[in-house]
């Protein structure tokens, strides 16, 4: 899954500061593991966080279906393949949005 290793990159990227790159994905790793209740920071399961990645991934989604359906329409020799056009333009917007949302978050909590 592309988007999800873009997320867990992401994710990596902000835990880079405080702990370092593989060291914060082993210790992520060891802590699912674990009890949460007991064993973890509450930032480190950020609600709000776990919305924006799930968004992240939902608007990704849409733009991938829509960008399919066009490279599908054009093979299908469909020639209103540029009916998706403003739909990718859109989804795309809200794909960004989203993005920035996300980076905003983790860079304002440190979660
Ligand atoms: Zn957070």
């Amino acid at each position: 899954m592309g988007n999800l290793r873009l997320v867990a990159q992401l994710a990596l990227t902000r835990h880079d500061a405080p702990f370092g790159g593989q060291r914060a994905f082993f210790t992520l790793k060891t802590m699912a593991q674990q009890d949460r209740l007991k064993s973890l920071p509450d930032v480190a399961f950020c609600e709000e966080k776990k919305g924006l990645i799930n968004e992240f991934i939902a608007a990704n989604h849409v733009l991938w279906t829509l960008q399919s359906q066009q490279t599908r329409a054009i093979i299908n020799d469909d020639l209103d393949f540029m009916r998706f056009d403003d739909l990718i333009h859109l989804a795309r917007e809200k794909k960004e949005q989203v993005k920035y949302a996300l980076i905003a978050h983790l860079e304002a909590h440190h979660c």
